[in-house]
């Protein structure tokens, strides 16, 4: 008998369970979005085997459930649950970016007896819709799963069991602690790179030349800022008491900053940027963090008309996707005139080979 898994929600994420979890033969899929064409579009492309035409229908003869949709969607849908047929047995997850208001709204299933674990796939994309979604996107990414203390140990297990085909490294963690790291990792770097963009923009009222210069260095570090602004509101409003704390660290350590600034002196301030430059070469950067990753090309190539389309025919030719490409008008440390993005690792290095082959330009990989 095959296991039967809902999905709520088939957009970039629900849509890259769907295709992960399809590579399992014992593995029934049926979907559920509230947007037809989504729908459409996710039976054609072999996402779901069945659509279903609600939540009802999704739900009553699945084994596992799965929410996809936006956060304050799934605490919404949490406190509905508790009215809809389920099957005995049935586990209840989604992939929320936040843990805590979620775990809190499915307290009246859990008091049920139905049994809910948080999950958060750490894995995602500039993308959004099923129009993005892809089977390895998970692949190397931490799938956080967050079970309540009273949940049953053989339920986790299975679970566990049943995302393997995600090809991710799913790790069990506390709703709490979860939504702690994310603060530090994820979501209070994503207030401060729309702060810095923020300082820019009323800075350039005065200055205006300088948005001109902000290239290379800032717009690396500010890249975040460009996400969606209603995802990123929901996961502010849902993990506010953490970013608080985030924030009186930020406000220290500036504290910190200034006085190192006003006593000027260079062996201090060597030391400081030495300290962050050696413990952030050391993270690691085979596997994808909490932080949406892109993989970088840094090329320095020669300024002539048609260099561009020579290199991306290369990767044509050996087809290979890319992401993003730009230039980088001015430099400031940042090595390489051309930035080309990829999806992968792997494909980063096949992008590099392939070039070295047939051109001769400097490669670094930043
Ligand atoms: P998305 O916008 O690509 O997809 C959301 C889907 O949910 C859409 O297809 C939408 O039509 C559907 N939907 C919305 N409301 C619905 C409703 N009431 N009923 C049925 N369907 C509904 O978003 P996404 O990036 O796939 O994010 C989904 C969840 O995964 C969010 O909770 C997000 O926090 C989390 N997440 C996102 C990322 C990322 O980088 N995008 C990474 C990890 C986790």
């Amino acid at each position: 008998m095959k296991i039967n898994v809902s999905i709520i929600g088939l957009g970039l994420i629900g849509g890259s369970l769907g295709l992960a979890l399809k590579r399992d033969p014992e593995l029934y899929v049926t979907g559920y979005d509230r947007s037809f064409s989504t729908l459409d579009q996710a039976f054609r492309r072999g996402i779901i085997d069945k659509i279903a035409t609600s939540i009802d229908n999704a739900c009553e003869d699945a084994d596992v459930i799965v929410f996809a949709t936006p956060v304050n969607t799934t605490v919404t849908m949490m406190q509905q649950a508790s009215q809809w047929t389920l099957k005995d047995g049935v586990i209840l997850t989604d992939t929320g970016s936040t843990k805590g208001p979620i775990m809190e709204a499915a307290q009246p299933l859990l008091e049920r007896g139905i049994t809910f674990i948080g999950g958060h796939p750490m894995a995602g994309s500039h993308k959004s819709g099923v129009t993005a979604a892809k089977e390895h996107l998970f692949e190397n990414a931490y799938y956080v799963l967050t079970p309540d203390a009273q949940t049953d140990k053989a339920k986790v297990d299975f679970l566990c069991q049943l995302l393997k085909p995600t090809k991710g490294k799913v790790v069990v963690l506390e709703a709490e602690e979860h939504d702690r790291m994310t603060a530090i990792v994820s979501h209070f770097p994503h207030l401060v790179a729309s702060s810095l963009v923020g300082r820019l923009s009323v800075q350039q009222e005065v200055q205006p030349f300088v948005r001109k210069l902000a290239a290379g260095g800032f717009r690396d570090l500010t890249r975040i800022a460009s996400a969606d602004p209603i995802m990123w509101r929901d996961i502010t409003t849902q993990n506010r008491v953490e970013l608080l704390k985030q924030l009186d660290g930020w406000l220290e350590e500036m504290e910190n900053v200034r006085t190192m600034l006003t006593s000027n002196d260079p062996s201090e301030i060597y030391e400081y940027f030495a300290g962050a430059k050696q413990f952030r070469d050391e993270l690691p950067i085979a596997s994808q963090g909490a932080l949406y990753m892109t993989y970088d090309l840094h090329i320095d190539i020669p300024d002539h008309p048609g260099i561009i389309s020579d290199i991306t025919k290369v990767l044509a030719d050996e087809r290979i996707s890319l992401t993003n490409i730009r230039i980088v008008e001015t430099r400031t440390d940042v090595f390489g005139i051309l930035v080309i993005s990829f999806q992968s690792a792997d494909d980063r290095e096949r992008a590099k080979a392939a070039l070295a082959q047939t051109m001769d330009y400097s490669m670094q990989i930043v």
